[in-house]
């Protein structure tokens, strides 16, 4: 059995306090949230920090509230309130639908945003529905805050522009235009607690309920080091009438954006072919939602 190695824990109750803290351990301390992916990698040894700063008492990092139309999220709330929360749903479903596939129940009380974002993974479930949503990540230092876009925030497997000492402390999602919808769909070997082998996220924009796409988000995930844009699908769809024809062309063309790996849970050819699949049936609801205005903001 993985035992966890020795470990100094403190708990702040502001984030003052534990921005001081983080700056102090000049890069011998960590930030704690769920817990869910730090303690796994404590115990298998792959990190070792002296120090873990939790986030867990920290007022005011949990609301998920109104912010200029659209919406900011705290960085520690959990996933499941994310999943569940009447707000989210009804503004941007994307994001709820991605919270809602996340690992298990049990994984999904404990996980938060902030500890999926600052993972990098390049399978986790929740930054493509945010980066088709065009999210801004809010970065609190001691000394300096930045508010940045989250596309552009990832630069490889496990790595992102986040430095030791700052702490995430808001997801920003601005208003969607009229006429917009979106969808994100996963594929992983079982329907519960899997990392997905293929993922997509989509969102279109029309300028009126039968007419041309305006702006047009597809981005993938678990077939590249991060989550990428399907670039060329993106520029094929925008300025066209949506069509099953043209879903099917831009789909055709997300296959050439990605580059996955073959390991254990697919083969590279497999999830090209997935995600031929996904953006075709993701484009297809995004549509039928900007049309229908069902989907709310997207
Ligand atoms: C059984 C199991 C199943 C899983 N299934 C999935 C899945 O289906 N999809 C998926 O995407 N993930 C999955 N995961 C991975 C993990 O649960 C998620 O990535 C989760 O959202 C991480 O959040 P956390 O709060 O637990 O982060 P933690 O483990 O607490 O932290 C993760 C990293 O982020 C940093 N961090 C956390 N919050 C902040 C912050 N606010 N500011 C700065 N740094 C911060 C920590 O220092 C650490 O480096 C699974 C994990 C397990 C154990």
């Amino acid at each position: 059995m993985l035992l966890l190695p020795k470990f100094d824990y403190e708990e702040p109750k502001s984030l003052p306090e534990a921005l001081a803290m983080l700056s102090e351990l000049k890069g011998n301390g960590k930030v704690i949230a769920g817990g869910t992916d730090l303690l796994v990698n404590m115990k298998k040894g792959t990190v070792k920090p002296a120090f873990l700063v939790s986030l867990r008492k920290v007022e005011g990092l949990r609301e998920i509230g109104g912010e200029n139309g659209g919406l900011a999220i705290g960085s520690h709330a959990t996933v499941s309130e994310i999943a569940d929360s009447d707000r989210v749903g009804s503004m941007f479903p994307v994001l709820a639908r991605s919270a809602s596939c996340l690992g298990s129940p049990l994984i999904r009380n404990r996980a938060t945003i902030g500890g999926n974002i600052v993972t990098a993974r390049p399978a986790a479930d929740l930054p493509p529905a945010l980066i088709v949503l065009g999210a801004y990540v809010e970065l609190k230092g001691k000394d300096a805050n930045r508010t940045i876009p989250l596309d552009g925030f990832f630069t490889g497997p496990g790595t992102s522009v986040i430095e030791s000492g700052e702490v995430l402390t808001r997801i920003i999602l601005p208003s969607a235009p009229p006429f917009t919808g979106g969808d994100y769909i996963k594929i992983g070997h079982r329907a519960a607690l899997e990392i997905a082998i293929a993922a997509a996220a989509s969102r279109l924009t029309l300028d009126k309920p039968d007419g041309v796409i305006v702006d047009a988000r597809v981005v993938l995930s678990a077939v590249a080091p991060t989550a990428i844009h399907a670039a060329s699908a993106e520029k094929a769809l925008i300025g066209q009438r949506p069509s099953e024809e043209l879903f099917a062309k831009a789909a055709a063309l997300a296959e050439g954006d990605c580059s996955p790996i073959t390991d254990m849970r697919g083969g590279a050819e497999y999830r090209r072919d997935m995600v031929n699949t996904l953006v075709k049936r993701t484009l297809l609801k995004a549509f039928n939602d900007a049309r229908d205005m069902k989907g709310g903001n997207a």
